[in-house]
Parts: C-alpha cells; sequence; structure tokens
C-alpha cells in the first residue's frame, strides 16, 4: 500500500516532540517554524524543548536501554525489520516530506530514501552479527572473555542536507545495537530528520523511551545534549567548525565522552588525460550539482589534466545548460532551492568572491528566490576560495593540472579528506592515484557521492574521526568489557 500526505492514514501532528515515550509540546517560549525552501509556506510551527524536557529525554532512555539490551537479537531486529516495511508502505508519503521540508529534488530524495532503508535492513543484521571472544592469558589458570556490550544511551545530532539518511544510519544502528538515542535534529528539518522517523519506529513498535527527538534551540539546549551525563558516545554529522565545538564540549569540564564526528568536505574529482571525457563530464554534473551540491561529498573542486581541460570545459558547459533548475516536485528537476537564506547569502559572497580572485565565469544565471543556477567558473587555482572551501551550493571551479602528479598534488592541498573520484581507463593508474589521495573514500571512473550501507563511510584529516555502515559502525556503537577468570588458584608473590 502506499500513502500520500492526503491519506487520512499519513502521519500528523508534527507539532509535537517525541520525548521519553509521548508526544509533548515543548514548553520553551520560542517556536521553530519549519518552511518549505522552494515556495517559502509554512509546514509546521513547533514550540521548542527546554533542558527539562531534554532531562527527561535522557532519563528515560536510560531505564528503556537496560531492559532493550536484554532483548533477543531477533527481537532487536524484528523491530527493524518493520521499520523497512513501513518504510516500504510510507516511500511516497517519505519522498513527499523530504521535497518539501529539505527542497529535495524528487530524484535526491529517492536516492535518499534508498540509502536510508539500505542502511536500516544493514542494522537488522547487526544483533545477530555482534560478538564477543575468548583470548589466552600469559596468566596460568586464566582465561580472558572479552564481551561486546552496548554503549549505552547515544546522542545524536545530524545536519540538514540528508537529514533522513543521516539521522537513519546513526539511529538504526544504534538502536539495533542494544542503545537508547536522543536525538538533535537540524533545526531547518525537524520532520525529516527526526519526528517522522520517530513515527515510524513507534509504528514499529520499539519499546517507549528508546528514541526521544527533542527538538530546541542550539542555544539552550545544543550543548546540554552533548554536556549531559548520561550519554556516553555523541555521534555528530555536520560542519567541521561546530563538530570541532562537539569535540572540545564532549571532553572538556567534567566530561569525557567518545565522540563519532562526520564533518566537512572538499572533495576533488580528477580527469586525466586518458579518461572516457564523455562519461567524466555526465559523472561531473551528478556528483556536482545532486541536491544543488549541498552535499558533504558532492564534488567540491575538479581538476582536470591539461591535455584535455578545454576539451572536457566545452563539454561540461554544453551539458550543465541542459540542466533545469525549479520546482524540486517535478520529475525533470536537477537543481531545486537553497535550504535558507543564510546559505543562500554565503553562496552570493562565494560567487562575487570568485570573481574578484580572477576565476573565469562561464555559466551563471539570475538567483531568483533560493533557487541559484549552476555557475562554472574556470581558470581556478588552489589559493582561491572556491578551491580552499567547502561551496555547499550549485558552484564549481574547474583547476587545470600540469600532469598526473600535479593533479595528485592539487587533490591532496585540502585540509579536508573525506571523498575523492579520479576518472582513467588504466585501472592501474587508477589504484595508484586513488591510493595516493589521503581521504576516507575515493571511486574510481565514479561520482564522488557514494554510499554502501556495507562499506565503511568516513574521513581523514579535518573531514571527522571514525566510520559508518557495516562493521565499522557496530564496533563504534559498541563497547567491550573484559572479564577474566581465574579458574586455578593463582600464585601471587606475596
Ligand atoms: P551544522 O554543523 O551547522 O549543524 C549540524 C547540526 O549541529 C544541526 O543539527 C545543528 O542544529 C547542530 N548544532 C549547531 N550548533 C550546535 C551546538 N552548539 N551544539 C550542538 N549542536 C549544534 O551543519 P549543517 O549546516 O546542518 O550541515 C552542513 C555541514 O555538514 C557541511 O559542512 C557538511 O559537509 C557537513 N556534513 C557532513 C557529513 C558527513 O558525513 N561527513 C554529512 C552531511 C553533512
Amino acid at each position: 500500500m502506499t500513502t500520500n500526505n492526503t491519506d487520512s492514514n499519513a502521519y500528523s501532528n508534527f507539532d509535537l516532540q517525541y520525548i521519553a515515550g509521548e508526544w509533548q509540546k515543548g514548553e520553551d517560549d520560542s517556536v521553530n517554524t519549519n518552511t518549505n525552501p522552494y515556495n517559502g509556506d509554512t509546514l509546521v510551527e513547533i514550540k521548542q524543548a527546554t533542558k527539562t524536557q531534554l532531562d527527561e529525554a535522557y532519563q528515560a532512555a536510560t531505564v528503556a536501554q537496560a531492559e532493550w539490551a536484554q532483548k533477543t537479537p531477533a527481537e532487536r531486529a524484528g523491530v527493524l525489520y518493520k521499520v523497512v516495511d513501513i518504510f516500504d508502505q510510507r516511500q511516497d508519503e517519505i519522498v513527499d516530506w523530504l521535497i518539501k521540508e529539505s527542497g529535495s529534488t524528487r530524484i535526491k530524495a529517492m536516492v535518499e530514501f534508498g540509502s536510508a532503508r539500505a542502511i536500516t535492513l544493514e542494522s537488522a543484521t547487526f544483533p545477530s552479527r555482534v560478538h564477543g571472544e575468548i583470548r589466552p592469558s600469559n596468566t596460568p589458570g586464566k582465561e580472558n572473555f572479552i564481551y561486546r556490550e552496548p554503549m549505552g544511551v547515544i546522542a545524536v545530532i545530524s545536519p540538514w542536507n540528508f537529514p533522513l539518511h543521516l539521522t537513519q544510519r546513526s539511529i538504526a544502528p544504534a538502536l539495533a545495537l542494544g542503545n537508547a538515542v536522543v536525538l538533535k535534529p537540524a533545526s531547518d528539518t525537524p520532520i525529516t530528520g527526526g519526528l517522522l522517523l520517530a513515527k515510524i519506529f513507534e509504528e514499529a513498535g520499539l519499546p517507549k523511551g528508546l528514541l526521544s527527538v527533542v527538538i530546541g534551540a542550539g542555544s539552550d539546549i545544543g550543548d546540554a545534549i552533548v554536556t549531559h551525563d548520561i550519554p556516553s558516545l555523541v555521534s555528530f554529522t555536520g560542519s567541521t567548525a561546530v563538530g570541532k565545538h562537539i569535540g572540545e564540549l564532549a571532553n572538556g569540564g567534567d566530561c569525557v565522552k567518545q565522540v563519532a564526528l562526520e564533518l566537512g568536505g572538499n572533495s576533488p574529482f580528477v580527469v586525466l588525460k586518458d579518461a572516457d571525457i564523455e562519461q567524466a563530464v555526465k559523472a561531473a554534473a551528478f556528483g556536482k550539482f545532486l541536491h544543488q551540491g549541498q552535499i558533504c561529498i558532492a564534488i567540491n573542486r575538479i581538476i582536470v589534466e591539461d591535455d584535455i581541460y578545454d576539451d572536457f570545459v566545452e563539454r561540461f558547459l554544453d551539458h550543465v545548460k541542459t540542466l533545469n533548475v525549479g520546482d524540486p516536485n517535478k520529475q525533470d528537476t536537477a537543481v531545486g532551492p537553497i535550504i535558507n537564506k543564510k546559505q543562500l547569502k554565503s553562496l552570493k559572497d562565494k560567487i562575487a568572491t570568485a570573481q574578484e580572485e580572477g576565476a573565469k565565469i562561464i555559466l551563471s544565471g539570475d538567483i531568483k528566490g533560493q533557487l541559484v543556477p549552476p555557475h562554472i567558473f574556470t581558470e581556478v587555482t588552489r589559493d582561491m576560495e572556491l578551491a580552499r572551501d567547502e561551496v555547499f551550493g550549485p558552484l564549481v571551479g574547474i583547476i587545470r593540472a600540469k600532469d598526473e602528479e600535479d593533479a595528485l598534488t592539487i587533490a591532496n592541498d585540502t585540509m579536508y579528506g573525506l571523498s575523492s573520484a579520479v576518472f582513467t581507463k588504466d585501472m592501474e593508474k587508477g589504484l595508484r592515484f586513488a591510493r595516493g589521495i589521503r581521504a576516507g573514500m575515493t571511486h574510481i571512473n565514479d561520482i564522488t557521492v557514494n554510499d554502501d550501507s556495507n562499506a565503511p563511510f568516513g574521513g581523514e584529516k579535518n573531514s571527522g574521526i571514525g566510520r559508518f555502515n557495516g562493521e565499522w559502525v557496530l564496533e563504534e556503537f559498541t563497547t567491550v568489557h573484559w572479564i577474566s577468570v581465574q579458574h586455578t588458584p593463582r600464585d601471587y608473590p606475596f
């Protein structure tokens, strides 16, 4: 059965928050006004939560977690499989929310839906994959048992760009592995990044208190969600600047907590002279302009070897000119709206700076409302802002590299190390180049935007700490407990 928001079966009452197993009104005086970034419509007004409500969420999580950790693997997996069923039943409803709340084009919303569903399925396998070890001891008569246990309560803070998936890739593994979660979604996407998932988990039969979604002003509950003494791990996805702050908070004052940080990127997309240029052009357009470039692993710099630079630029320009910009709800729209006015201003500033710094603009267009058409700059150099900073919008600079070695030097000339890509027909060369890039992920003959629920996702350098997906998140969201048994009396020296 498929539903949409006009169905009576569709979820409602998104002005309430799911705290400690109850749908409650926020008790703070401030209001989160949730708007559609394409047409400015108000979707819902949510009274924000107070620190007292945050505390209530944490207290309930502790109680619920102790019981949840004792459930059999099949019981925990069962909830996750039910979530997958509900995803399938409510696919249209979920996609519709992604389009109207986060400005996702229909294409991006489907990509995001698929990724969120995939990590839920993967997480359903975790309860039975988690296991301990028995290790020999150097002490006669002793045996070492290593138990793998849940972390306890995990704080999750998620961003607005892939809200459903980037929230689900933390909360699904966390819950599957016997933890409880207190989640703070981004202010621009409280529904797709939180409340919608809470409705789905509730419908799937997740016991009360295990998942709370707390929507509050960053200034009020932002720090408290990290510094509260209950969570033992903070799983943060967002900008490097805020991530550093979270890391300091989690390990400062009275706190010593583990952090998993998935931060910003500056992904290079390298086209070597023997590449299939036509394929590289299509990949560059999709990997750059999907979700208006607002993706941490979006192509941020296109680096092209000198011999084919002019040819690539001409073909890329021709292709990008064909992309439709506009209503994200339309099937054939490639570029939809920018999430909010602050991001829009930052992109306008970047366009001005690129021109002041001497980049040549070869494609632009009028900015209408929050719609920014693709902007392409050529003759971009490594010192320009477009090459140095994470752009997070539909603007791209194309950098000329003298040769393969120069291309690698340019690719690595960044403080980030998240994703990357290289196009070449020579697989040996591709592998050599890929291994030379200091990043968590490199894709040969594909875009930088890839996420497989069973492959490690994460970054090096200022792009973060830790990895998502598969056994990497399984380890990250659990801890080990060494228990030794002295079977025979030990001979102590005194
Ligand atoms: P952001 O850092 O501004 O916000 C992320 C989250 O942190 C939001 O929920 C926000 O409300 C919250 N937050 C802000 N200040 C806080 C504080 N003081 N205490 C606690 N929480 C606080 O990022 P954004 O604008 O939502 O997302 C865009 C950024 O996220 C980009 O830099 C992008 O590269 C990065 N990102 C990284 C990944 C990844 O997997 N590495 C994925 C998506 C986005």
